[in-house]
């Protein structure tokens, strides 16, 4: 078929084994610090909040590891998730380039998130935990694990960050209807909590303040583990479905891509996407670009520093060495297209700093533009977030417009945008205002980065 637009793969063709691109890394991934010690941390310290499964995974460095059969079994509820060929998109931008894009929107949870969710969830189960305390901002991660923890009959206990659970009340209901808990955070329930509410009872929250909400309840209770649902390397591991499955329907598409968006938050969707491409490169196999894309108002990726930092803002987390603008980063408040947390998955920080992929950033008024454009050729209207690749997408096709060649593009569409609409309100009301964190404010941050030998 000339004009194909969708291509499908079989519930066989569900990948087998996950891919781990550190066994292709040319230096082994940097070490992971004790909060407290700043010693280098041992598979005991993470006991207390991860199944030994994750633990093994989490420095791994083989190549393939195998995906259960019971997650593969629930992976067959949405996955393979389906490859589109933009041809629409493609008219309406006037370009000479192939579009393509990967739709992780199938999902339950409407993104890709629930990749890790089901694993996290099946590890925990089989590691004898009974409940998982999780932190959420926009709500797509503590869905995922609420579902997931349901499909595995296990407890789910959310940090909401208090904003978006009085902004979002319809992510909160979601995850109440599989039977999860859902605390606004910062809450009196932990000491973390406590400690932030004294110095500011109005405090809004933020991601970093949630994780240690999370991470608090989890280290005191042996029967509770905690689940991340970006940035640390197994996460990056369980999301590399997406990237296997797109290069078997390239082959089916007679095609391969040229150039890849995908946007970073804490870069696990980036991750599934590019890490198998990426690894080719790596190995010497091929020479796909690969443009990680973020917003000028959490710029981590190009204007963060490279660093040891904490994961959250009370310092219960390890130290890993990534891209980070300071783990007391709170965004502002206006800034409607998610993405917001203060650091980056080591493995995609370390790959940047390797040159393997290069990082640009968008601002938000161009972002919800290319995302209604998408919508309206696509019919698919994309998440905040996924409107960073949309927008990056859209560029490449622009400059092949502008330089007459037909290249072939292939971004991630992460999520769509169904509990998203405040934002896309507030983008036609027209309040929403291009915002780039301002250089000293980074700075500043930078200073208290901790100091490590
Ligand atoms: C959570 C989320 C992101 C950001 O997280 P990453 O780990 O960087 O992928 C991006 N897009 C969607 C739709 C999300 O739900």
């Amino acid at each position: 078929m000339t004009d194909q637009v969708k291509y499908v793969l079989d519930e066989k063709d569900i990948p087998e084994t996950w891919y781990n691109v550190i066994a292709d890394l040319p230096e082994p991934p940097h070490g992971v610090l004790h909060p407290a010690t700043g010693q280098p941390i041992t598979p005991d310290d993470l006991a207390t909040i991860f199944p030994p499964a994750l633990i093994e995974q989490e420095v791994s460095d083989l190549r393939e590891i195998e995906i259960p059969g019971p997650v593969r079994e629930l992976y067959r509820q949405w996955r393979p998730s389906p490859l589109f060929r933009a041809r629409r998109w493609e008219k309406t931008l006037n370009t000479p380039a192939r579009i393509y894009y990967k739709y992780e929107g199938v999902s339950p949870a409407g993104s890709h998130k629930p990749n890790t969710a089901i694993p996290q969830a099946y590890y925990n189960k089989t590691a004898g935990i009974k409940k998982l305390a999780t932190e959420t901002g926009a709500g797509q991660w503590g869905s995922s694990l609420a579902i997931a923890c349901s499909a595995f009959d296990l407890e789910c206990l959310v940090f909401m960050v208090k904003v978006s659970s009085e902004q979002k009340p319809y992510r909160k209901a979601l995850m109440q209807s599989f039977g999860a808990e859902v605390v606004p955070s910062p809450s009196q329930r932990t000491q973390s909590g406590r400690d932030i509410l004294a110095k500011d009872p109005d405090c809004t929250g933020s991601l970093g303040i949630a994780i240690s909400e999370a991470v608090e309840v989890a280290a005191a209770s042996p029967d509770t583990n905690y689940a991340l649902g970006s940035v640390l390397n197994h996460v990056c591991l369980h999301q590399t479905v997406i990237g296997l499955e797109c290069m078997k329907q390239f082959e089916m598409a007679g095609d391969s891509p040229d150039v890849i968006c995908a946007c970073t938050g804490g870069g696990s969707n980036f991750a599934g996407m590019a890490f198998p491409y990426l690894g080719q490169n790596l190995r010497g196999e091929s020479n796909t670009r690969v443009v990680a894309v973020e917003p000028a108002a959490c710029p981590t990726l190009t204007k963060g520093a490279f660093a040891y930092d904490y994961g959250d803002t009370a310092h219960l987390t390890p130290m890993v060495k990534m891209h980070t603008l300071g783990s007391s980063f709170i965004p502002p408040g206006f800034h409607s297209g998610g993405l917001r947390y203060h650091g980056m998955g080591p493995l995609v920080s370390q790959l940047l700093d390797l040159q393997a992929f290069e990082a640009t950033s968008v601002h938000q008024l161009e972002i919800f533009e290319s995302g209604v454009e998408f919508a309206k050729a696509e019919l698919i209207l994309p998440a905040p977030e996924a409107n960073h690749a949309v927008a990056a997408a859209r560029r490449e096709a622009i400059r092949c417009r502008e330089e007459g060649v037909g290249q072939t593009i292939l971004f991630n569409l992460c999520g769509h945008g169904h509990f998203d609409m405040q934002a896309y309100t507030d983008y036609f009301a027209g309040k929403l205002k291009d915002y780039e964190y301002p250089a000293e404010e980074i700075a500043m941050a930078l200073s208290g980065l901790p100091s490590v030998g």
